[in-house]
């Protein structure tokens, strides 16, 4: 009994772990040259016209590189 505990604290981690991973992975997308950003990037910051926020998933399905100052 106390095992079946143990396993499902460890599921629960596991599962909060992912939500926020999954939160973090927003990213400051650049329509224009595809790149995208994380937020502290410099480059992101100074874009503002042709950046939108976006989920880091949707940008590479749009076909958008990873920053190489930042890692995207
Ligand atoms: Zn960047």
């Amino acid at each position: 009994m106390k095992k079946n505990l143990m396993n499902f604290t460890l599921i629960l981690t596991i599962l909060f772990f992912n939500i926020s991973v999954a939160l973090a992975e927003t990213v400051i997308y650049n329509v224009q040259s595809g790149i995208y950003h994380n937020y502290s990037c410099a480059s992101a910051n100074r874009c503002t016209k042709n950046c939108i926020k976006i989920d880091k998933k949707e940008a590479i399905k749009r076909g958008g590189r990873a920053c190489k100052n930042c890692g995207g």
